[in-house]
């Protein structure tokens, strides 16, 4: 008995009225079942990183108290792993508290691109990069569905801005769409297949995500080939009937049968046919009996076991952003003063609805004296107070003080919470005024200063060259206490590579000038130069480039291969490089593929990341690595063809320790197997012509008979005029042959010269 047609029986039976009331929630987390039909009510709940049932009322906001659960790094931290199979670990674990708490379906992750390093939700987004995002998406996604656990992959799309994020046109030319926000999501939903995508709440291109067929229909559903649920974002709905015409099945909360109503209308009104409607419910069905079927009855999970994941996620997670003088690790014995209120109540997740009650949580400052040699070690001090920005001399002058008696002082800072939240974005990258008077004021005391920063997304550092260290913490967890003493220790090499630029300051980010936007309207005028894109192009200074991590050990790089130097843009390439660790600790490397498209017609970024890998590796040890790379790895989004493009020629292949440091390269050659199809006319270029090796040399021909008929014939013999000749010519159009050609070219010439070349 095939699932399909028992599903298709089930519907048989329905009327228009359940199945209607199929497409909306129960209430708040729950989605209606059906007893006389055997389906079952499923709960469905935030996520992303830390599982958030709420005990008693509801909101999406994470106001009400919520039942304890592990709380994981966000997104931010956990895409400075860079680490796949880290990544799935953390799914695993939390698709088994959500069997534990009967959940059949956690609301994330989320692969919206860091547009700008202000969006209040960029905690809970990977990365400024679509690969990288959309491999790391996957991999959570495959990590909870191996749990028998559904997730909802969100924002779908181009919600990139908390501001004005429910009612906001995120206006974007394809190309970019395609090649930047589309992205994201699109390798994940190829690769990992989640059970349900969530609209956003925006508009995109003028029409909201929720009722856009052109989103949820034609690329998700049809090219991209997704077979779950798309859901709305929590009250994302605008007109019900209309979502639901263009692909969105499920309305998430309950709308009390406003929703329903209205597609019943539509229904009954010939709006919307029966069929469209059926197909809605057999795709909610679908996934309702996958989450039944894979649900384990009794299940638990060991709290330590999930902590002790979260510590060593938390860890892996971190980015040593400076150490000068090798200042990090610490000895044990160290004097250390642990300065600022972050030590003892560390931000350790985002606002909004992702926020979690953890199940325990460690502090910065309990884990250093524990892993410190002796508790007299280890002094402390406030420093400066999380509830405002206000500079307390007393918090200073105490700092100050323990900050003189040590040998070095360990600042911890960040962001408090009222800083970065679902619901709204930051206007400025500055860290709280107590915060960086605090940190200049110790750095004129003490020679030595670690600063760890505790926030979900980019922070200006003024401070920069006064203090020796920096560890970008991000949202670390419930265990990021106990994992920066690691990094700080030594007993974890720090193996975190930043997923995303830190700009020296706001305005060099590219979409500056664009965001938010004016009333309900932001243009993406940066278009595909988001991020390290922009910044190389620009060849621009940033405070930390994408990519950028230090370690407490050294690499080396070598032996750069390819399998192949040509190949076709339907074939692949393995490209392999082995990496040493050349210093005296164990660490982890990432190493990161970038490829660049030598020469182009069209307008490419210097560079772009097409694959990474993490090695851990033995002092003296060496692993060969392999990536390989397929027709995107070399294509651009062809608006006119309306798919990926490889244009024939050299490719470098570029292998970095970070976006701005590469170390190894070499170039291949890439041969397109798709002929654009060029019509040409009077007012094509005479170098469009003369670059197409098809029409070269008869527009060589005619180019010399031109020469010697034109007044202009005389520079082309100079020899000093003839590069201006041939520069002139370059962007002539055909049709200025007769005009400047004293009659040597005829029109009847040409016209039938361009007709036999738009034939071929
Ligand atoms: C958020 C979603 C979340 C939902 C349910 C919305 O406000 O945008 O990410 O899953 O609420 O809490």
């Amino acid at each position: 008995m095939s699932e399909q047609r028992d599903i298709e029986k089930i519907i048989n039976q329905m009327t228009l009225e359940e199945k209607a009331g199929m497409c909306s929630g129960l209430d708040f987390w729950n989605l209606k079942g059906m007893e006389r039909l055997g389906i079952p009510s499923i709960m469905v709940t935030d996520g992303p990183h830390g599982l958030r049932k709420q005990r008693q009322g509801a909101d999406h906001l994470g106001i009400f108290d919520s039942v304890p659960s592990t709380c994981f790094p966000s997104a931010a931290g956990l895409a400075s792993s860079w680490d796949r199979e880290l990544i799935r670990q953390v799914g695993v674990a939390l698709g088994e508290e959500c069997q534990a708490e009967d959940v059949a379906v956690l609301l994330g992750p989320g692969a919206n691109i860091k547009r700008s390093p202000v969006c209040g939700r960029n905690f809970e987004y990977f990365s400024e990069d679509p690969y990288l995002s959309s491999e790391l998406a996957a991999s959570h996604i495959q990590g909870v569905q191996s749990q028998g656990v559904g997730t909802s992959l969100k924002h779908f799309a181009a919600n990139n801005q908390e501001h004005r994020r429910m009612t906001t046109d995120a206006v974007i030319d394809e190309r970019t769409l395609r090649e930047i926000y589309l992205a994201s999501f699109e390798g994940a939903v190829k690769k990992a297949k989640p059970w349900t995508v969530m609209c956003s709440y925006n508009q995109v291109n003028g029409t909201y995500a929720s009722e856009n067929p052109r989103l949820l229909t034609e690329i998700l559903k049809d090219e991209w080939g997704h077979e779950g649920f798309v859901v709305s974002d929590w009250g994302a709905v605008n007109q019900r009937d209309d979502a639901l015409a263009a692909g969105m099945e499920l309305e998430m909360p309950s709308s009390n049968g406003l929703g329903e109503r209205k597609v019943i209308d539509a229904v009954q009104s010939g709006k919307l046919t029966e069929e469209a409607l059926d197909c809605a419910v057999a795709r909610i069905l679908r996934i309702i009996f996958m989450a039944i079927d894979h649900k384990k009855e009794k299940a638990v999970y060991d709290q330590k076991e999930h902590h002790a994941l979260a510590r060593k996620v938390a860890g892996e997670s971190m980015v040593l952003l400076q150490n000068e003088d090798q200042l990090l690790p610490l000895g044990q014995d160290s004097k250390i003063a642990v300065i600022g209120a972050f030590a003892k109540t560390p931000r350790f997740q985002g606002g909004g609805s992702s926020h979690i009650n953890p199940t325990q949580l460690d502090t910065p400052y309990e884990e250093i004296v524990a892993l410190s040699g002796h508790v007299s070690n280890v002094t402390y001090a406030q420093g400066y107070q999380l509830e405002n920005d206000a500079v307390d001399e007393t918090l200073i002058h105490e700092a100050l003080q323990a900050a003189r008696q040590g040998q070095v002082a360990v600042v911890i800072a960040g962001l408090p919470d009222r800083y970065e939240s679902e619901g709204y974005d930051r206007t400025h990258l500055s860290l709280p005024a107590n915060q960086t008077q605090l940190i200049d004021a110790i750095a004129e005391v003490q020679n030595n200063v670690v600063v760890v920063l505790l926030n979900g997304s980019p922070v200006e550092m003024p401070w920069l060259h006064r203090v020796k260290a920096v560890i970008e913490g991000y949202l670390g967890g419930q265990a990021v206490g106990g994992a920066i003493a690691d990094v700080l220790f030594g007993k974890k090499n720090p193996s975190g590579k930043l997923a995303e630029t830190f700009p020296v300051k706001l305005s060099d980010n590219p979409s500056f000038l664009n965001f938010p936007g004016e009333g309900d309207r932001v243009e993406y005028k940066e278009g595909i130069f988001v991020g390290y894109r922009y910044y190389d192009k620009k060849e621009m200074k940033t405070l930390f480039p994408f990519g950028h991590g230090l370690s407490y050990t050294t690499f080396e790089y070598s032996n750069l291969k390819f399998s192949r130097t040509e190949l076709t843009d339907n074939e692949t390439v393995e490209v392999s490089v082995t990496v040493t660790n050349t210093g005296h600790l164990a660490g982890k490397e990432i190493v990161q593929l970038y490829v660049r498209d030598v020469e182009s017609l069209v307008i490419r970024p210097e560079k772009e990341l097409k694959g990474f890998a993490k090695v851990d590796l033995e002092p003296g040890e060496h692993k060969t690595v392999s990536i390989t790379l397929d027709k995107r790895s070399f294509a651009y989004y062809n608006v006119e063809l309306k798919d990926w493009h490889v244009e024939s020629g050299d490719f470098e292949v570029l292998i970095g320790k970070s976006s701005q440091e590469i170390v190894l390269k070499d170039t291949l050659q890439v041969q397109s197997t798709v002929r654009l199809e060029q019509q040409y006319t009077l007012n094509s270029t005479i170098g469009e012509l003369l670059s197409d090796p098809v029409t070269a040399e008869t527009t060589g021909q005619l180019l010399k008979k031109f020469q010697e008929a034109s007044p202009m014939s005389g520079m082309a013999e100079d020899d000093s005029h003839s590069e201006l000749f041939a520069a002139m010519m370059k962007d002539m159009p055909l049709r200025n042959l007769l005009a400047f050609g004293g009659g040597a070219v005829k029109e009847e010439t040409l016209l039938q010269l361009l007709d036999g070349l738009n034939r071929r």
